[in-house]
């Protein structure tokens, strides 16, 4: 894209453009505010930025993102050190944390399984996942996988894999959302509902 702004801009624009969310056209905007706001922004992100690069670290254990090894939930003993919930990315242990609804410990698996795309189990943090239920503490391995074709292919490819060691492993439900209305839900997460339905 044509611009006049000088290459330092440029490329910071390039960089910005990178992130999840931001096309070419959030990327100027992003650039532009952070360009005006030096004091408030710009300085104050570039220096998160250089620390986060310098001190954090994916956790050996789990595989969740931490300055700490082991991070901070593998070394917490208040937590059931019975289950492990397997999640895809390091998103998912986030969003099961502002849950506040486990307290076991997290395996990130790095990714799902996936023909397509060239995954396969060596890619992935499946072996550690079966060292650790292998290690003699585990009691529940829960999978919190996406409900994709890359998801399901995943999970059950991890039940097969974790069976020999005994280890109960159970998925998370699939079905109404919380506050949501059955007019707006498609029909396979109805279908899904009603197959994993339970006493009032
Ligand atoms: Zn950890």
């Amino acid at each position: 894209m044509a611009s006049s702004a000088g290459p330092e801009i440029e490329r910071l624009i390039a960089l910005l453009g990178k992130l999840p969310g931001l096309g070419p056209r959030s990327a100027r905007r992003a650039a532009l505010a952070l360009l005006k706001k030096r004091d408030q922004l710009l300085t104050p992100l570039s220096d998160a930025l250089a620390d986060a690069a310098a001190k954090v670290r994916a956790c050996s254990q789990c595989g969740a993102l931490d300055t700490s090894e082991p991070c901070a939930i593998c070394a917490d003993r208040s937590r059931d050190q019975s289950l492990i919930c397997v999640v895809e990315e390091v998103g998912g242990l986030w969003a099961m944390e502002r849950a506040s609804a486990f307290r076991g410990r997290y395996h990130v698996l790095g990714g799902l399984l996936s023909a397509l795309d060239g995954v396969g189990p060596g890619s992935l943090r499946i072996d550690e996942l079966i060292g650790r239920a292998n290690g003699g503490e585990v009691r529940e391995v829960i999978l919190a996988l996406p409900a994709t074709v890359d998801g399901q292919t995943t999970a059950h490819y991890l039940a097969d894999r974790l069976a020999p060691s005994g280890v109960s492993v159970t998925m998370l439900a699939r079905g109404v959302p919380v506050g949501g209305e059955l007019d707006w839900l498609d029909d396979g997460t109805i279908a899904q509902a009603l197959r994993a339905r339970r006493p009032a």
